[in-house]
């Protein structure tokens, strides 16, 4: 195989994400000579994408046990990982490269730019002009970013201990060492197409199954417990970002179509599931990461607030010495009647004929708008962004080198690793790239 004229290079780094530029910066950083390739055209095509483009570059979790315990099942791998490098470490890394940082609810930090591109323009500054390089080993001049260069294969000469790393156009380039940080399977056209998969299964690792979650959603709400186990048809839910509309989840056409009335919600002990849940679950993850996320049910998505109010209006009368609370379930649901009254805070003692005007439109309004605050998304308890990867076990956390092949490092999110919302999958690619960069 004919190598690239130029060199054998100390690393080649695959993948200009979060955790490529972040190796890249740190072993460029530490004298070696680096090459980072990148298939797109532009570096951080993710990156950008993150926080609803605010990025929400970490979550100020200082404690490292308690930030180790936040990615669930995985702890025990990362404590030596974030012993190296962890939220403290972070935040100083952009302050003193001039990005001021804010914090936001739930411990998520932000450039106070409120730009995605703030923290890509101090990714590419570090590549390219790492703070000590020159001190550190006299030779290192920052990292070459070569774009355009979509990586097709990579082999291993056991001979001479060298990686020969192969372009789409033939190029191939020699290196000593070689990290793969292609990233997951969520978002391809970010360039995350899961090609790092391939070739380190030829390698030797095993992938875990990768898979873009549909997912039950967790909710703040305390009251959701009592609703477990029921089920509704013919529902409408709307989801908000931080007050604002998003999107609404209906099924196609629940209206018109009547084979779309089997789409519905299930309530859980936990939050909501069911076919109309989970296939929002993905878009709502997504605005987990920008911020508040409220979800509205609207139980009579076909009546407008004056119809629905004549049609209680003609319940209440004809029962009108009954009490409220044993009235509404000829509307609703039984078990969601206290809910609906405690949500109102109308006490269902009062008696049809005293519910006044006010109460009756607050009872019509919460019916056709139930809030739940979501929390997380659930089922692999995580975040969409990638499940499945290489197995942890296979890879040494002090170094982010494989345990199959020392000479190579798996970093960000090609790594089996659950993680919550908020910071955290950003905080990982930190994390390992910059442990492999300081490895190599
Ligand atoms: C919509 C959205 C919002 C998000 N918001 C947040 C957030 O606010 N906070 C947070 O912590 N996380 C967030 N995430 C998750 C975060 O973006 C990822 O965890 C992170 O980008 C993973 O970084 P990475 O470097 O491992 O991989 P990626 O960012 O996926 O980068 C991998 C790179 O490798 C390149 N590549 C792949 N194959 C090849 C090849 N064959 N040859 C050459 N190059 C290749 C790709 O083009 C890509 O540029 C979000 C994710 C999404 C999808």
């Amino acid at each position: 195989m004919k190598t690239n004229k130029i060199d054998i290079w100390d690393v080649v780094i695959i993948g200009g994400g979060p955790a490529g530029m972040m190796a890249a910066g740190r072993a460029a950083e530490k004298g070696h000579s680096v090459l980072l390739l990148e298939k797109n055209t532009t570096l951080g095509k993710k990156l950008l994408l993150t926080g609803g483009g605010r990025c929400n570059f970490t979550n100020n979790k200082q404690n490292i046990r308690e930030l180790a315990l936040s990615y669930k099942g995985s702890d025990q791998f990362l404590m030596s990982a974030f012993s190296q490098f962890d939220v403290a470490k972070t935040i100083e890394f952009f302050n003193t490269r001039g990005m001021k940082t804010k914090e936001e609810a739930e411990g998520r930090v932000f450039p106070v730019s409120d730009r995605a591109q703030t923290v890509l323009d101090v990714m590419v500054k570090y590549m390219k002009a790492p703070a000590d390089a020159k001190a550190m080993a006299g030779k290192g001049s920052g990292a070459q970013i070569k774009t355009n260069a979509d990586v097709v294969n990579i082999t291993f000469n056991k001979e001479n201990d060298l990686f020969a790393v192969q372009l789409k156009n033939k190029e191939v380039f020699a290196a000593r060492s070689c990290v793969v940080a292609t990233g997951g399977v969520s978002h391809p056209e970010t360039g995350s197409t899961g090609d790092g998969f391939t070739w380190l299964k030829k390698l030797g690792h095993k992938i875990v199954k990768t898979d873009a979650s549909l997912v039950p959603i967790a909710v703040k709400d305390k009251w959701i417990k009592e609703l477990s186990g029921l089920t509704l048809n013919d529902i409408k839910l709307t989801t908000y970002l931080d007050g604002k509309k998003e999107f609404i989840q209906k099924g196609p056409d629940y209206v018109e179509d009547p084979r779309f009335h089997r789409e519905k919600i299930l309530f859980t002990h936990f939050g909501i599931s069911g076919p109309t849940v989970l296939n929002m679950s993905k878009d709502v993850g997504e605005l987990l990461y920008s911020g508040e996320v409220v979800i509205k049910l609207d139980l009579f998505p076909k009546l407008d607030l004056g119809t629905l109010k004549n049609n209680l209006q003609k319940i209440l009368v004809a029962e009108s010495n009954k009490k409220i609370k044993n009235t509404l379930n000829a509307l609703i649901p039984l078990t969601l009647v206290p809910i609906i009254l405690k949500l109102t805070s109308i006490d269902g003692e009062i008696s049809n004929h005293s519910l006044n005007h006010e109460n009756r439109m607050k009872i019509v309004r919460c019916m056709k708008e139930i809030s739940m605050n979501v929390k997380e998304l659930m089922g692999t308890d995580m975040a969409i962004v990638s499940s499945g990867g290489v197995p942890l076990e296979e890879v040494n956390f002090k170094t982010m080198q494989s345990r199959i092949l020392p000479q190579l490092f798996i970093v960000g999110d090609a790594l089996n690793i659950n993680r919550p919302s908020g910071g955290y999958s950003l905080q990982l690619c930190w994390t390992t790239g910059f442990v492999a960069g300081d490895s190599i």
